[in-house]
């Protein structure tokens, strides 16, 4: 078996983090765990987490630090993440949170950090035209077009705009962004984990780039 790697994706909303590392779970064969995505389909399950945090999320604010680090050392704690690490997305966000992962991870520590660097104003009309499955969360962009109510094409569900993508949402999830998450692109400069890749250019174009970053841990 191939030795797990264990990665956390930081980058602005919209920097296409969510495509990357689906791809990138696929090349190392380890899970993608997107906490976003993990909270939508609480919500969507209606549980008592989907009820606790749903008004956090359609407003786009942070859901608390103590239940996002209680729900990720869950999450790691699976079988598929012990054995072949994780592609982790959206998860650290603030400081706090690196910080109790640090701990957490302590006994299989994560390999690399890397930062997908897109620019705030480019980010906002791709955020603006995104729309989702309500299924499979495949991503799309919306030219106007397009048949209401609107298909997915890779598994048949309906393709909606996020609740949370509004532009008040957005503008507010960048903000936030930049006061709480970006601070942790220096907390793991500092521990020697961070590469930072340019999310500029096609899907396959930035996956090449991630690529080559990832290939730079075995050289340490
Ligand atoms: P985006 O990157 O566009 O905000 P995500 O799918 O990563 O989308 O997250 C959606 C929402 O889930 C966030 O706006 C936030 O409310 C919540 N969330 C996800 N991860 C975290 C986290 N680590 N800490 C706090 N809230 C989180
Ligand atoms: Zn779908």
């Amino acid at each position: 078996m191939a030795h797990a790697v264990r990665i956390i994706m930081l980058g602005r909303q919209g920097a296409g983090k969510g495509t990357q590392c689906v791809r990138l779970a696929d090349e190392f064969g380890a899970p993608h765990i997107s906490t976003g995505e993990m909270l939508r389909a609480a919500v969507r399950k209606d549980s008592a987490l989907g009820r606790a945090v749903k008004a956090v999320l359609d407003k786009g604010e942070l859901v608390n630090d103590e239940l996002m680090i209680s729900l990720v050392q869950g999450r790691i704690g699976e079988e598929d993440a012990r054995m072949s690490g994780y592609i982790l997305d959206g998860f650290p966000r603030t400081v706090a949170q690196a910080q109790a992962f640090d701990h957490i991870s302590e006994v299989r520590p994560t390999d690399l950090v890397i930062d997908l660097e897109v620019k705030r104003d480019l980010v906002l009309s791709r955020l603006s035209s995104r729309r989702t499955c309500e299924q499979c969360q495949a991503n799309y962009v919306a030219t106007g077009a397009e048949s209401s109510p609107w298909t997915c094409e890779k598994c048949g569900g309906t393709v909606v705009q996020r609740a949370d993508d509004t532009p008040e949402a957005i503008n507010h999830r960048l903000d936030l962004y930049d006061a709480m998450t970006s601070p942790l692109i220096s907390y793991y400069k500092d521990q020697n984990k961070l590469a930072v890749v340019d999310g500029l250019g096609t899907p396959d174009e930035v996956f090449a780039r991630l690529r080559t970053a990832v290939a730079g841990i075995k050289n340490r």
